[in-house]
């Protein structure tokens, strides 16, 4: 049902979507973050614990060693390349270590250390002899399943006997297959199918159990249900895990409902503030006029590495478009995408391949280019009610104090905008100037 709308230079075909602001949902955006995350995400906020029996010591290691791992797996560790715990792992391993196993619930934003974690527990409580799924682990798509699986792989690189199997769609058992390998990961609907209609997975002898990506999971039809009545069928003393990257009050009441008696430990994420942010406006008549004052504006912008933000996709692959006939370099990232070529879109860019990125806001939340030094605002972002989406704008534009490099942002902005932006101005009590695109020297 495609319609062809010509645009100004007649070129494009668009279709009906590209009206629509870019949606990306949870699952794909966290897979790319996973996909692009190279090294962990460091917080300088301090690891939150809430014991379940506030009377018992509280342990915190600052080494491997201390953990008193099996030797291969101590060996995977180290040839991972990590060299001591993250911040989060340094609490949450002694409790996942310990005797008896204790539960626990972990939240903190995604690339804190939270798979790594327990993907160890996993290594270190299975029994590499017992030929029968020990560990479950639970995840929200297939290619979610298949990076933690990863993680497994190469962690228990030394671990030779111990191995992995994706309990997803399309994965085909022959009837009567015996499922010898220690450790399972899958979705639930296909693990449901797998312990109760299919039997090739006895819960009663599941050592530990893993909830990841809570957050995500709740947010598909269906994957709370079939996850509580998996847990409901594992033994008392099999140890519960879950994680999550955000705590909103509907993940914690899940949390709460499958993970019995639990530690609770949260890592709160770093802030976005826009203080060291300067923000200049740009009146303009019209989209034409936009495109011209960003000409304007342009030798400037790639003397570092910029994203230019569009409200639709429509836009954005008209400015791209528009762009590319002027002879300039952009390369455009939009939610049209394949995960896998966002991911690479985003690493070309990281690389300092492209300098200048045109995107929706499937680029504005979650993914941190540190390296950006100017942010353009092609569009200003509102929301369904035509109000500015404060929250947006923040995740566009703010950086976090720690990493405050100094950063400029340019909004372009129609005369009937105007008071949109000057709410938004208020909204964060910082200046946003009125610039003349023709007389750059102002910035300066
Ligand atoms: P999360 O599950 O919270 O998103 P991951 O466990 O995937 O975080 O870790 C994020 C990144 O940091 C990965 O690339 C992982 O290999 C790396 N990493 C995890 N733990 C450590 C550690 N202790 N030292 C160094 N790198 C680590």
């Amino acid at each position: 049902k495609s319609t062809t709308i010509p645009n100004v230079d007649g070129s494009i075909n668009n279709t009906e979507d590209d009206d629509e602001e870019d949606v990306v949902d949870l699952a794909s955006n966290s897979l790319l973050n996973k996909l692009i995350r190279q090294s962990l995400v460091e917080s300088s906020h301090r690891v939150e614990v809430l014991q379940k029996d506030p009377s018992s010591p509280l342990y915190s290691v600052k080494t491997f060693e201390e953990l008193r791992l099996k030797e291969e797996l101590l060996k995977g560790i180290y040839a991972m390349g990590f060299n001591r715990p993250s911040k989060i792992q340094e609490m949450a391993l002694p409790m996942m270590l310990a005797h008896p196993p204790q539960n626990l619930i972990a939240q903190s934003q995604s690339g804190t250390g939270k798979t790594a974690a327990f993907v160890l527990a996993m290594l270190s409580r299975v029994n590499a002899l017992e030929l029968f799924p020990q560990c479950l682990c639970l995840a929200p798509t297939y290619e979610l399943a298949l990076q933690t699986g990863r993680v497994v792989e190469r962690m228990g690189k030394f671990c030779v006997d111990v191995q992995v199997m994706y309990a997803v769609r399309g994965n085909q058992i022959p009837r009567g297959t015996d499922v010898t390998k220690q450790i399972v990961i899958g979705t639930p609907g296909t693990v449901l199918d797998w312990c109760f209609k299919r039997k090739l997975i006895d819960l009663t002898k599941i050592r530990v159990f893993v909830l990841d990506e809570a957050d995500v999971m709740i947010d598909t039809q269906g994957f709370s249900d079939q996850s509580i009545r998996i847990q409901r069928a594992l033994p008392s003393e099999c140890q519960m895990l879950l994680f999550s990257a955000t705590f909103e009050e509907s993940v914690w009441q899940f949390a709460e409902r499958i993970i019995p008696d639990p530690n609770v430990i949260k890592l709160r994420k770093e802030e976005l503030t826009l203080n060291n942010i300067r923000q200049y406006y740009v009146l303009c008549e019209n989209r034409k006029d936009k495109y011209q004052a960003l000409c304007n504006i342009y030798g400037g912008i790639t003397i570092g590495q910029a994203i230019i933000f569009c409200q639709t996709r429509r836009n954005a692959k008209w400015l791209t478009l528009k762009m590319m006939q002027d002879g300039h370099q952009v390369s455009l990232l939009s939610g049209e995408l394949t995960v896998d070529q966002r991911a690479s879109i985003i690493q070309r860019f990281r690389d300092g391949k492209e300098k200048v990125l045109i995107t929706t806001n499937v680029c504005a939340r979650g993914i941190d280019v540190k390296q950006v030094t100017i942010v353009v605002n092609f569009d200003l972002p509102v929301n369904q009610a035509e109000e500015p989406d404060y929250e947006i704008y923040l995740h566009r534009i703010g950086r976090t104090g720690r990493f405050g490099k100094k950063g400029l942002a340019f909004n372009m902005i129609e005369v009937e905008k105007l008071p949109l932006l000057m709410k938004i101005q208020d909204h964060f009590n910082s200046n946003i100037n009125q610039l003349d695109p023709e007389d750059m020297d102002e910035i300066e």
